[in-house]
């Protein structure tokens, strides 16, 4: 349970200025240039991360090269790099508060989401991933009876990550821990506006007796020190969540570098499916509000455009306004916030845009569309509805990115099927029915990496994450997303 007289506690704390953090060492940028945080509760700056540049990102890649080659990690014994791993977990859930406050001043998702999603997601992660150690073995293969086929699964090396600035620590952990578990070195770099607690995991798992050098973290901005990261000769495998921009520039740089494998985790415009005999309208209606509108839509899965079949339509819009306009946007750092931040100013202008658009358009607002709370000094923005979208609509094919939702009307499962898969993207959606038949039908037509029934979002560790489409390559989370850490080295022997 989260408690308000503990955040208030802590939520002034002064926050010092941040270096990265490369060979177990707490390093300035070589440039000694620094990029200010403005935290997007009140707009005022919070504190400032060293700006990495090429030659930081070089020494991080030979601190975790180092580390690879020497074994330190990559060749310690399982059972000792899980009990290692179980304390990282460990540290990361004993300062759970501290990190999402942190995690909450620097990105204004609201704490009540944060608390669970960054770092109790990012413990749990870590957790999985150590059982994994000592439990995924090789194989031997059903070879003829004159020769030995083994396969052995052996880490790659130096792994780097660029992640987002929505839910760092849950999508940080998502790459780092199966990387690591795996027994890679990784070097991370983390988004600008959100670089805050993973620098400080990254202090808890030296804590937690991982070696110097496996985990480094290089805080800069990503058309220099991502790209470094991207273009360097010595990373063998680059995993990235983002823009589908910058997923276009990652493939590019591996062509022109090494060739590194590249994993994509991008956007989506998933579609949440409402049929007339959904099993219960007001709970499909709660959760397609909170499905768009928590962390102010800054959220990859989001079911930003609703699908509602036509003769429900009217009725179900009206309950989709109703709690939307009494969900409270608020304090990111008050429990009862239901809505909390947009991450930056940038991005809030980003989503004014969109509500502009769709007006010029011709869809109908249905409440919302409106900068609030301009008093604090923050960026938030009342949760906005768009009904009588039409498919080829900006609202109906471009991530806004935020807490906008847009309201398409269908007649039957055909239609509904050629709408959903009516994108480019194809991340996550959902389909509201009793009926078993229809449910499994509009699972085989929709084109997407995750098609949740009777619910919106909420799937565990257990099960992998990963886009179609322009919505990426391969997985994060499950016991699958360890593939992407791992080569296959063949043993063919003679007997
Ligand atoms: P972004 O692509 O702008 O930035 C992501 C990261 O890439 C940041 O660390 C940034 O510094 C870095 N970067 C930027 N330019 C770069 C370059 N030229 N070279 C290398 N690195 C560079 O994305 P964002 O605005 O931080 O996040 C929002 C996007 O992420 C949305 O499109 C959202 O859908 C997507 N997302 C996807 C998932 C998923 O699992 N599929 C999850 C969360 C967010």
């Amino acid at each position: 349970m989260l408690d308000q007289a503990a955040i208030d506690a802590i939520r002034h704390d002064p926050v010092s200025p941040r270096q990265l953090l490369i060979g177990g060492k707490s390093v300035a940028a070589v440039s000694g240039k620094s990029i200010p945080v403005f935290s997007p509760i009140d707009g005022k700056q919070l504190t400032t991360i060293a700006e990495g540049g090429a030659e930081d990102i070089d020494a991080a890649v030979k601190a975790a090269r180092e580390a690879f080659d020497d074994g330190r990690w990559s060749r310690m014994a399982p059972a000792q790099r899980k009990k290692i791993m179980h304390r990282f977990a460990d540290l990361i859930e004993k300062h759970a508060l501290e990190l999402a406050v942190l995690g909450v001043r620097d990105n204004g998702t609201e704490i009540s989401m944060a608390y669970k999603a960054e770092p109790l997601s990012a413990a749990n992660t870590v957790r999985f991933y150590a059982e994994a150690i000592d439990k995924v073995y090789g194989e031997v293969a059903p070879t003829a009876d004159n020769v030995l086929g083994l396969v052995h699964r052996e880490p790659i090396g130096v792994v780097g990550a660029i992640v987002p600035w929505n839910f760092p620590l849950m999508i940080g952990a998502w790459k780092i821990a199966p990387a690591l578990a795996a027994g890679n070195s990784v070097v991370l770099k983390p988004a600008e506006i959100a670089s805050l607690t993973l620098l400080r995991i990254a202090e808890l798992a030296l804590e937690a007796g991982m070696p110097d050098g496996v985990f480094n973290v290089v805080t800069g901005q990503g058309r220099v020190a991502g790209e470094a990261l991207g273009l360097h000769m010595d990373v063998d495998v680059l995993v990235f969540t983002g823009s589908g921009g910058v997923g276009r520039r990652l493939l590019e740089y591996s062509a022109r570098s090494n060739i590194k494998r590249v994993y994509l985790e991008l956007g989506g415009k998933s579609p949440n499916i409402v049929f007339a005999d959904a099993p219960d309208l007001d709970v499909a209606a709660k959760t397609a509000a909170f499905g768009i509108f928590r962390n102010a839509g800054q959220v990859c899965v989001a079911g930003s455009r609703l699908l509602v079949e036509a003769s429900i339509h009217d009725e179900f819009v009206e309950k989709v306004k109703q709690i939307a306009e009494k969900m409270t946007v608020g304090d990111p750092l008050d429990v009862n916030s239901a809505i909390g931040a947009v991450s930056s100013e940038v991005q809030l202008e980003k989503d004014l845009e969109f509500i502009t658009e769709a007006e010029r358009e011709g869809a109908r607002r249905v409440t919302g569309g409106e900068r609030i709370r301009t008093e604090t000094g923050g960026y938030y923005l009342a949760p906005t509805i768009f009904d009588g979208l039409k498919p080829d609509m900006t609202l109906a094919r471009e991530e806004v990115f935020g807490p906008v939702l847009g309201v398409l009307k269908f007649e039957g499962e055909e239609e509904a099927a050629r709408l959903a898969n009516d994108t480019v993207y194809g991340l996550a959606s959902a389909v509201w029915t009793q009926n078993l038949s229809r449910a499994h039908r509009m699972i085989r037509a929709i084109k997407a990496g995750v098609v949740h029934v009777n619910t919106y979002g909420g799937a565990d560790g257990t099960v992998p994450l990963g886009g179609v489409k322009q919505s990426g390559n391969g997985h994060d989370k499950s016991l699958h997303a360890l593939d992407k850490y791992v080569d296959l080295k063949t043993a063919w022997i003679q007997l």
